[in-house]
C-alpha cells in the first residue's frame, strides 16, 4: 500500500507506520498535511506553554547517551536554590504560562523527596493554585510519586527512551538503577496514581531501526499515554554512545524522522498532548515551529535562569543557552504565530485524552 492509500484507510499497523516513516517528497507532505488536519479538527490551533525549569544537573544515573550522566567528570554541576526555582515559578505565573515543568538529574533520597514536595506546595501557594505542575524527575518509589501527587503535581513525564528492551540494555548500564522493567513499572504506577502520564523516545539512536520506531509509537498507543515528548537523539562527546557516531543517520535525517514520528502519532492518538521537543531546535532554528505545524501542541520554553542553561547539557548545541526567560517569551510569541498557532495563555491545556480516559 502507498502512503496515500494508508492515510485514506486510516488503519495504522506496524507495516503501515514503517511505510509512513520511510516516506519522502510528496508522500511525506501528504503525511504532514493529514496530521495537521487531524490536529486542527481534534484539538484546534491552541499551543500551550510549559515553562521548563532545569533546576539541577546532578544525577545519580549513568545513561550512556546523556551529557550530565554521573560519570561525566567534565560536566560543571549546579543545583538552583529553592528561591531561584520559586523565582522562575513566579515568572511563569506572572507571564500566564499556565504550567511549569520541574526537570533535573535523578536522585532518590528522602532529602530530595522532601525538597520537591515542599517546592510543589510553595509553587501552588504563590500561584493561588493556578500554575499546573509537571514533574520530570525520573524513576522513584511509588510512595514518592504519591507524595508529590498529593502535594499538587498533576502531570509526570518519564520517557521510555526506546520500547525495545534489547536496545534499552545497549543504552544503559546493566544494574537495577537502569532496568527496563523498572521504568515500565514506574510508568504504570504514575498512571495508577492519577498523574497525566507522559512518555517519549529518542529518535535516531545508534542501532535503532525504523521498525523499532514504529513499535515505539504502537507502545504509546497500547499504553494509552496522555502526553508525549520525543525528539532526535543528539550525540554528546563525553558519553559512551559517542563512539558509535559514525553509525548515526545524518542529523537532518534524524530531524526529519522526528517530525514524521510526531505526525504519525497525531494520526494514531488524536487527542493527546504532544510536545515540540527542544532538541528539534538544536538542529533547525525553526524546528519546534515545524513540529507545531504538523501535529504538536505543547512547547516548553526554558525559564531556567540564563547562566545555568549552558550546564544542563544533555546533548550538544543546545539552543537559547544565552537567553533570559523574558527574551524567550517575546521570541516565542512571534514564532507560534508563524506556525499558525495561538498561545493559550493562562490555561493548563490538559491532555483531552486524559479526561476522556477517566470518564
Ligand atoms: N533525569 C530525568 C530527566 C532529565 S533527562 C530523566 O531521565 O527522565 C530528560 C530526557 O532527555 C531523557 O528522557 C532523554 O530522552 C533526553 N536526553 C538525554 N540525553 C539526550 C541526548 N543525547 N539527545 C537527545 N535527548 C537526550
Ligand atoms: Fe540522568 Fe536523565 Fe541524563 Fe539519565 S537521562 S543520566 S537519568 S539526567
Amino acid at each position: 500500500m502507498g502512503v496515500k492509500e494508508i492515510l485514506e484507510k486510516g488503519r495504522l499497523g506496524r507495516n503501515e507506520i514503517i511505510t509512513l516513516l520511510e516516506s519522502e517528497g510528496e508522500e511525506k507532505q501528504l503525511l504532514f498535511k493529514k496530521a495537521s488536519e487531524v490536529k486542527m479538527r481534534e484539538i484546534g490551533n491552541r499551543v500551550h506553554f510549559r515553562g521548563l525549569v532545569e533546576f539541577s544537573n546532578i544525577c545519580g544515573k549513568d545513561c550512556y547517551y546523556c551529557g550530565i550522566r554521573k560519570s561525566n567528570k567534565e560536566a560543571q554541576r549546579y543545583n538552583l536554590s529553592d528561591e531561584q526555582i520559586l523565582e522562575a515559578a513566579r515568572f511563569a505565573y506572572e507571564n500566564k504560562y499556565g504550567s511549569l515543568v520541574l526537570q533535573g538529574g535523578e536522585l532518590e533520597s528522602s532529602g530530595f523527596t522532601q525538597r520537591i514536595e515542599k517546592l510543589i506546595r510553595e509553587i501552588k501557594r504563590l500561584s493561588a493554585g493556578k500554575l499546573g505542575i509537571t514533574l520530570s524527575l525520573g524513576e522513584q518509589k511509588e510512595e514518592v510519586y504519591q507524595r508529590w501527587f498529593d502535594a499538587g503535581a498533576h502531570r509526570y513525564l518519564l520517557r521510555i527512551e526506546t520500547s525495545n528492551p534489547e536496545l534499552y540494555k545497549q543504552y544503559h548500564p546493566s544494574n537495577t538503577l537502569h532496568d527496563f522493567a523498572r521504568r515500565l513499572t514506574c510508568l504504570k504506577t504514575l498512571q495508577r496514581i492519577g498523574f497525566q502520564t507522559g512518555t517519549g523516545v529518542m529518535i535516531g539512536l545508534p542501532f535503532q531501526t525504523t521498525a523499532d520506531l514504529a513499535d515505539d509509537l504502537l507502545f504509546m498507543k497500547q499504553f494509552d499515554i496522555d502526553m508525549v515528548g520525543m525528539g532526535p537523539y543528539i550525540e554528546h562527546q563525553h558519553t559512551p554512545l559517542y563512539q558509535y557516531r559514525s553509525e548515526l543517520l545524518p542529523i537532518q535525517v534524524r530531524f526529519d524522522l522526528a517530525l514524521k514520528m510526531v505526525a504519525i502519532l497525531r494520526i494514531l492518538m488524536k487527542d493527546i498532548n504532544i510536545a515540540a521537543a527542544t532538541a528539534l531546535q538544536a538542529i533547525d532554528p525553526l524546528g519546534r515551529e515545524k513540529a507545531i505545524k504538523i501535529g504538536a501542541n505543547i512547547i516548553m520554553p526554558n525559564i531556567t535562569p540564563g547562566k545555568f542553561r549552558n550546564d544542563y547539557a544533555l546533548y550538544e548545541n543546545k539552543p537559547c543557552v544565552d537567553e533570559e526567560p523574558e527574551e524567550c517569551k517575546n521570541c516565542l510569541d512571534v514564532r507560534i504565530q508563524l506556525a499558525d498557532g495561538e498561545i493559550g495563555y493562562g490555561e493548563w491545556g490538559d491532555s483531552k485524552h486524559f479526561h476522556k480516559r477517566l470518564t
